[in-house]
């Protein structure tokens, strides 16, 4: 039976561990949180009392963290000294470049295979097992890499070598993003314009604006059943993670010396957003800053 060690059993982790248990796996979970270990055992997975014992026999290491410091200690002080040097060891936070390809280096010196291997997709799809990962690692390790990732992915992807994980994810990201705003936008000019924002949606999902986050992820609320809009814009991708994701682009464009002005302007706008206490509401909520009509969301 293959043996997983899980680290991290937040919001993402929970779902993922559980459908490496479905799958028929002996996972060991930790987390800080006893609550989210007691919730892991529930769904099948066994408790670890700390990394280290977590990771002592795996055949894998999974991590799901909230940022680079947590991988860097997590990595640095505890997996890379007590896993076997035959573990696959596998990121899948969104974490920043520099963060990802340092400790891949430090993995690989040694002795160790490591994969970055960052999601696109929300809580409801790390419960569904249908999560895109994107994956850094040497193309001679890809296929185990893959294996391993299989439970909880709709599809895998070989992004490139070690850190490709992140620059797909935070690329893809800063597209979502920017195509976002531009849609609220859209819909706020259609308003003002006496244009009905559901006949516009009829038109632009069918002429060239068309783009996933209008015809998919429709931010006014009708046109697309299971958008988050139409919930109160809740239970989605929240504002707030959306601004986690445009700072990492800019950070790692003002290092790479990428022009990316449209990027910039979207961290701007989901900046203020957050500030102005909407980071828990769905990134599609824009609209309504856009509309001038923060009162229709509940901060
Ligand atoms: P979360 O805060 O809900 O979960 C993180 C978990 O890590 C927490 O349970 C925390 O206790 C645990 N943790 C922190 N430090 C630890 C340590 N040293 N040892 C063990 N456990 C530790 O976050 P999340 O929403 O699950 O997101 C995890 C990662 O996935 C983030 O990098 C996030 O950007 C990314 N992500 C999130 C979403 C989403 O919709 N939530 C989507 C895609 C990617």
């Amino acid at each position: 039976m293959t043996r997983i060690a899980f680290i991290g059993l937040g919001n993402m982790g929970a779902g993922m561990a559980a459908n490496q248990a479905k799958a028929g796996r002996e996972v060991m979970a930790f987390d800080l949180s006893q609550a989210a270990v007691d919730k892991a055992v529930a769904a099948g997975c066994r408790p670890a009392a700390s990394v280290a014992e977590a990771v002592k026999d795996a055949d894998a290491v999974i991590t799901m963290l909230p940022a680079g410091q947590h991988v860097r200690g997590v990595y640095g002080e505890q997996v890379l000294a007590h896993a076997p040097k035959s573990a696959l060891l596998i990121d899948c936070s969104t974490i920043d470049i520099d963060s990802a390809r340092a400790v891949g280096e430090q993995a690989k010196g040694q002795g160790f295979r490591f994969a970055d291997a960052p999601v696109s997709g929300g809580i409801m799809a790390a419960e569904a097992g249908t999560l895109a990962f994107m994956v850094g690692c040497e193309t001679a390790d890809y296929a185990a890499f893959e294996a391993i990732l299989q439970p909880m992915a709709r599809v895998v992807f070989h992004a490139g070598g070690s850190g490709s994980g992140q620059a797909a994810k935070i690329c893809n990201n800063m597209l979502l993003g920017i195509s976002m705003i531009g849609v609220c936008e859209a819909f706020a000019l259609a308003e003002k314009l006496g244009l009905d924002p559901e006949r516009f949606f009829e038109i632009g999902s069918k002429s060239s604006g068309q783009c996933w986050s209008l015809t998919t992820y429709c931010p006014w609320p009708g046109p697309v059943e299971t958008a988050p809009s139409n919930r109160g814009y809740e239970g989605g991708f929240l504002s707030a993670l959306m601004l986690k994701d445009l700072k990492l682009a800019q950070e790692a464009a003002a290092r790479a010396g990428a022009s990316t002005p449209m990027g910039a302007q979207a961290e701007a706008l989901y900046a203020l957003f957050d500030g102005l206490g909407y980071g828990q509401k769905d990134f599609s909520a824009m609209l309504q800053m856009f509309r001038g009509r923060l009162d229709e969301l509940t901060a």
